[in-house]
């Protein structure tokens, strides 16, 4: 699969890690909208929030605890934003779930 986040998760691409664990890879957008814009991708290849099945409810659950040490490791705990795209008219890019986190000047950008 042509996968951009897929080759990323399997270093096929060179990434600055910020902070990677069992589930999770985080890593800084090429084009970053906010001061602080980084990725949080889930390592296994869900497309979007729309095809999350039941059975994926407990490790993607953990993306919001990566997101709080993403937060600390970085000093904007208190003061970040998270979001996630979903679909093309919503501006997903890449076809593989991924949360943004955001802080920092530009922070308050409607479309990431
Ligand atoms: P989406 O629009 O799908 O919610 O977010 C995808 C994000 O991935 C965009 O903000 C885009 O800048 C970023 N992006 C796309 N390709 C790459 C890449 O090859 N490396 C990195 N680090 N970010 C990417
Ligand atoms: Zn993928």
């Amino acid at each position: 699969m042509d996968c951009i986040f897929c080759k990323i998760v399997k270093k096929e691409v060179v990434k600055e890690i910020i902070l990677e664990n069992d589930s999770f890879l985080v890593f800084k957008d090429i084009h970053p909208k906010a001061e602080t814009h980084v990725l949080i991708v889930l390592k296994e290849h869900i497309k979007s929030v729309d095809h999350v099945e039941k059975k994926d409810a407990l490790v993607l659950g953990e993306i919001f605890l990566t997101a709080k040490e993403v937060a600390e490791k970085l000093d904007v705990s208190g003061n970040y934003k998270l979001a996630f795209n979903v679909g093309k008219e919503a501006g997903q890019l890449v076809d593989h779930i991924h949360m943004h986190l955001l802080a920092g000047e530009g922070k308050e950008v409607v479309g990431v």
